[in-house]
């Protein structure tokens, strides 16, 4: 069975097409700039690559720009689209109303549509994607959404109402989704896979570090808490993200500056964070050099980073009642053994213990932690797309 894995965003659709008798991929590529001027990027995993500057107009063109990609010329991997059994879709926003992946139908589509209100930047590029993708495979090519923050909602009262008047939660659904949940879903997969047992009696953290980061707290295998909000910016220090704030503060600033609620949307996920700390980028590995030759504003943002990442790490313990195993994914996570190691010394004192030797890994999937460390500590490579592929195929194979 062959799946083709697509993320729409506004202006970009990502894809990967994988074959699940393996689980390997067969391709993957990149529109940018659509509605713009446009980019394509093919490749396979033998090394062959397909670009152009192509006009992107819409959503369709991009996706027969794909279907092109994939059946003629140097990238071409399968005879025809009748090959592809199946599109999984990521969704950020399910809201209350998405437990778990769908197949499509009028009613899901109206669904997320319902949504759009509460990820405007998001759910109606998906949409669009959807409706796209329907033109260009035909109606009856089976296609399944994949939500976000579906992982999170198991999560309790207590973890996800905001103390602000409750009629909020009531009149516009104003609560706390979390959002990374096919990441934190699939890593938590992994962990079980890799310990040999399932995840009930465990607590576990998941932390996924990236341009975008979030915390879930893993009981008995169902996310408890997590630190994304109502939108993707909650939490702790992020590339251009804020996390949590003062609420207070951000009005101050807003008065102060005589900011639109646009521009402070604009501020404090494009302008902050380790961007907005250091003043040098938002890119953890620009910080990390800057702060080597001196720069002490990109010092103070690494500070932040770790000191951020253990508090909140420490009170998802707490709300976890102890910890089993802490794993570390996604960007920074994957990669930055300076991030992993100064966070596990601050951990110390729970005992967490890690072999420094071990850790100096980039992109493996790794137990860190020494044999006598009380927690265990891994890197687990992340695999969203995977995870789609696996919903989507195995919601087809149930139709
Ligand atoms: P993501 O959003 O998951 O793609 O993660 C992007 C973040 O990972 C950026 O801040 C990168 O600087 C960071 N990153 C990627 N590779 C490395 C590396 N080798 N060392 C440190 N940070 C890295």
């Amino acid at each position: 069975m062959k799946i083709l894995v697509v993320n729409c965003g506004s202006s970009s659709l990502k894809y990967q097409l994988i074959d699940m008798s393996t689980e390997t991929l067969i391709a993957k590529g990149l529109c940018e700039r659509i509605g713009v001027d446009g980019h394509f990027e093919g490749t396979t995993p033998d090394g062959r690559k397909t670009e152009n500057d192509n006009l992107l107009p819409n959503h369709k063109i991009a996706f027969m720009e794909v279907k092109k990609a994939l059946t003629e010329g140097e990238t071409k991997v399968i005879d025809s689209l009748d090959e592809i059994d199946a599109i999984g879709h990521r969704i950020v926003q399910g809201g209350a109303l998405f437990n778990d992946s769908v197949l499509v139908t009028d009613e899901v589509k109206k669904g997320i549509e319902e949504l759009i209100d509460l990820a405007p930047l998001h759910n109606e590029a998906h949409l669009q994607g959807i409706n796209a993708c329907q033109e260009v495979f035909g109606k009856e090519k089976p296609e399944v959404v994949v939500f976000d923050n579906a992982f999170h909602s198991t999560m309790p009262p207590k973890a996800f109402i905001f103390p602000v008047p409750y009629e909020y939660y009531e009149k516009y659904k104003v609560r706390r989704y979390g959002f990374h949940g096919t990441s934190h879903r699939y890593v938590a997969h992994r962990l079980a896979e890799i310990l040999g047992e399932s995840l009930v009696g465990k607590k576990v953290i998941v932390a996924h570090i990236g341009n975008g980061s979030s915390l879930s707290a893993i009981k008995d295998g169902k996310v408890i808490d997590t630190t994304m909000g109502l939108t993707p910016l909650d939490g702790f220090i992020m590339g251009s993200r804020c996390g949590g704030v003062d609420p207070s503060a951000i009005t101050y600033i807003q008065a102060k500056e005589d900011l639109s609620p646009a521009e402070t949307d604009q501020m404090m996920n494009k302008k902050s964070g380790l961007l907005g700390i250091s003043g040098v980028s938002s890119d953890l590995r620009d910080v990390e050099d800057a702060a080597a030759n001196g720069n002490e504003r990109a010092k103070l943002a690494l500070d932040l980073l770790y000191y951020q990442l253990t508090k909140y790490i420490g009170g998802f313990i707490a709300a976890l009642g102890g910890l089993d195993a802490l794993c570390f994914t996604a960007g920074i996570g994957e990669n930055s053994a300076s991030t992993r190691l100064q966070v596990c010394k601050n951990l110390e004192y729970i005992g967490v213990k890690i072999d420094e030797d071990k850790n100096n890994c980039s992109g493996k999937e790794v137990e860190i932690s020494t044999p006598d460390s009380k927690i265990k500590v891994f890197v687990i490579p992340t695999n969203e797309e995977l995870m789609i592929a696996r919903d989507t195929k195995e919601i087809v194979e149930n139709l």
